[in-house]
């Protein structure tokens, strides 16, 4: 998986920053969009793993998940994916049975959110996702 090579990344990043600026480093918080198909448990894993082992860190690492959102080009609402859960239910998870988990799929391919969710409020399908995607460095605590 990308997790271990996105982990890479963020520590290089990091390890530059700390020397630019000459600062010791006590934490990072990073921030996962909601979509980014990233296993956070494997992520915080590999940070961890890789400041110690390329950097001699002991540093907190702390992941926060940011929620998804998308933008209606129509009429300009924004809107999560809660608002739109029983559209995705009705494509989706109309044959389970009873007590059968509705597994979101918008999760795993977030390109086909604009295939068949329209608009809440205008009903127009022309959307764009505006957040839930990537992953980066929001802050680096120093010491
Ligand atoms: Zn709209």
């Amino acid at each position: 998986m990308h997790e271990w090579s996105l982990a890479s990344s963020i520590v290089l990043t990091t390890k530059k920053i700390a020397e630019e600026k000459k600062v010791q480093v006590k934490g990072v918080d990073i921030v996962v969009g909601e979509l980014s198909q990233i296993d956070l448990e494997i992520l915080r894993d590999a940070l961890n793993t890789l400041f110690k082992e390329e950097l001699g860190w002991s540093i907190d690492v702390r992941i926060e998940v940011e929620k998804a959102k998308l933008k209606c080009n129509t009429c300009g609402y924004e809107f999560g994916f809660n608002e739109v859960w029983k559209q995705i239910k009705e494509v989706f998870c109309q044959d389970l049975e009873p007590g059968e988990e509705c597994e979101n799929p918008i999760h795993y391919v977030p390109e086909l959110a604009s295939s068949f969710i329209k608009c809440p409020k205008c009903g127009s399908p022309d959307l764009e996702i505006i957040s839930g995607r990537g992953v980066w460095i929001k802050s680096i605590r120093v010491g």
